[in-house]
């Protein structure tokens, strides 16, 4: 029931943030996609993060959280993953920018003499570029809005360009571009009372800028009094009804409900003069937030890696988890175990509570010990167990060390020395020294080999997985492992690179060298994540049977 048609011009909407970080910029941007695409609107989604690193592939995850894959092949922020997962559409290098890039762009055009003698300076040279790049993805005529979501809090030296460039695009364009500022209303316990004045600041930081807000969603913990939004319309100078409450929600995939029962939708609709009837279509968003509601049976996953502490850091794995067992009418619970404390001694007790077990991706030695340990015991206990990348690396030195008996086995990305190499440095990764965006990224086909657990998962030979690594399945091992009973049954049908591992012999033992979770969706799990879950039951089962 799509009444919408495509609308001519491109319509662009800014999100900006005050106050606080991490108020949730990223699942604001993505629930007013869901909302516009539910409409039958075309909508893509854009970051610009204030930081000079070119892109987030060189970041620690402890820095800035995942670092998510796009398919062409872009280290990006993790909150395209949250794009991608709201919208079901898949993003590109455009859909991320940092300051970094929009420097080094002026800078070679400077080198290159495009600026014909002219100082090159923030205003107008950086600001351009980054109007240049908003305006990227609205100029290929593919899309009825662009949201742009902005780094960082209103306020901070580093956003004053990206505002600038906001402020002139709001003028150039007129209505065809609103600016929602999403802000933060804390609750003061001893007085228990909510407070706005840290918004009418943040909203005063932005007018000093010269943005106003037609749009203000203020994030808190309690539900805002109507009187409130009235006294915070008037402080803000914006209408009464644009004055939005985000309440925390058990679920972020809530949240686009929660903005249309305040019609954030026609409320966008109107004021950028867009022609819209009838009501968006979510029915098929719906069907999962029933699923969601009504599951009660739990299934715990253990998800062995070394960034455990930080909860961001395999967001695109929980995210995987939770929808994959949310269409198995599953409510999941995910337990971090970190690699860097498992042994011999406690690996039964802390990963038999669980009824499957994830080995994380990752770099680096640190916690690569502890993965072994959970690997031979997940396998000497029959555990359905999902290897990731890094996790499908030491699947291979694992059983080559204890079932084939390379007690040295290794990746040489972990030990340079080992004499059994079963992980090796790609051939074209040999000449890279520059670490930044030189991995094999985003999406590479692989073949699947018949009648294998993971061809059924699929349902399809023939699949299209992103990537993120630099070292591979040595080809020279290849026989032996699959003479061992560990099958190579995924590869590139170009360079046949091992893409995934297999022991068939087991419940679940799957290891891919790929990132199934990023493309995973809400409208769309992924197929290996639900055959990973409907183990995870299945031998959840067998378990309580035999109590
Ligand atoms: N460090 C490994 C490699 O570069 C695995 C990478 C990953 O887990 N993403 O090949």
């Amino acid at each position: 029931m799509f009444e919408n048609k495509s609308i001519v011009e491109t319509r662009y909407i800014f999100v900006t943030g005050g106050v606080v970080s991490s108020l949730g910029k990223g699942i604001i941007s993505s629930s007013i996609a869901r909302l516009l695409l539910s409409r039958g609107f075309k909508v893509t989604i854009q970051k610009f993060d204030p930081y000079l690193n070119i892109d987030p592939g060189t970041l620690n995850p402890y820095e800035h959280g995942e670092c998510y894959v796009t398919v062409d092949g872009h280290e990006a922020d993790l909150d395209l993953g949250h794009y991608e997962r709201f919208t079901n559409i898949k993003t590109t290098r455009a859909n991320n920018i940092t300051t970094g890039r929009v420097y080094q762009s002026v800078i070679d055009k400077e080198r290159r003499g495009d600026y014909l003698g002219k100082t090159v300076q923030i205003i107008p040279h950086i600001t351009d570029e980054i109007k240049r790049n908003v305006k990227l993805l609205g100029s290929t005529g593919e899309f009825d809005f662009v949201i742009t979501e902005i780094g960082g809090t209103v306020g901070d030296i580093e956003s004053l360009p990206f505002l600038e460039a906001v402020r002139q695009l709001r003028w150039e364009l007129g209505n065809k571009c609103i600016c929602i500022h999403l802000t933060y209303v804390p609750f003061i316990h001893a007085a228990k009372e909510l407070k706005t004045k840290p918004t009418q600041h943040s909203v005063k930081q932005l007018q000093q800028v010269g943005i106003q807000p037609d749009v203000l969603v203020l994030r808190t913990e309690h539900d805002i009094p109507a009187s409130m939004r009235h006294k915070v319309a008037q402080f803000c100078n914006v209408s009464p009804d644009a004055v939005i409450q985000s309440i925390d929600a058990p679920s972020i995939y809530e949240v686009p409900l929660m903005m249309l029962d305040q019609h954030l939708d026609t409320i966008i609709l109107e004021k950028t003069g867009t022609p819209h009837r009838g009501e968006p279509d979510l029915s098929k968003w719906n069907e999962f937030l029933d699923k969601m509601h009504n599951a009660t049976n739990e299934i715990r996953i253990g998800l062995v890696g070394k960034y455990v502490a930080l909860q961001d850091a395999y967001k695109s794995i929980d995210e995987a988890l939770f929808q994959a067992a949310t269409y198995n009418d599953r409510k999941v619970k995910i337990t971090y175990i970190n690699s860097e404390r498992l042994t011999d001694a406690n690996v039964e007790e802390l990963l038999s509570p669980h009824d499957g077990v994830v080995i994380a991706p990752g770099f680096g030695q640190r916690g690569t010990e502890g993965k072994f340990v959970a690997l031979k015991w997940c396998r000497e206990n029959d555990i359905p167990t999902f290897g990731i990348c890094l996790g499908m690396q030491s699947m291979v030195i694992e059983y080559a060390r204890n079932v084939m008996g390379m007690a040295d086995a290794n990746s040489v990305e972990l030990n340079p020395t080992t004499s059994h190499n079963v992980i090796d440095l790609m051939e074209e990764q040999k000449s890279i020294t520059n670490m930044g965006g030189t991995m094999r990224l985003g999406a590479y086909a692989c073949q699947l080999r018949d009648g294998t657990k993971v061809a059924n998962a699929y349902g399809t030979l023939n699949i299209e997985e992103r990537h993120r690594h630099r070292f591979e399945l040595n080809e020279e091992y290849r026989s032996q492992f699959e003479a061992a009973g560990m099958m190579c049954v995924g590869e590139n049908p170009q360079t046949h690179l091992v893409e995934v591992v297999e022991v068939p012999s087991k419940r679940w033992y799957i290891g891919t060298q790929y990132h199934p979770e990023y493309s995973s969706t809400v409208l769309n799990p992924h197929p290996l994540f639900m055959d990973f879950i409907r183990a995870a039951i299945a031998y959840q089962k067998s378990k309580q049977a035999d109590e």
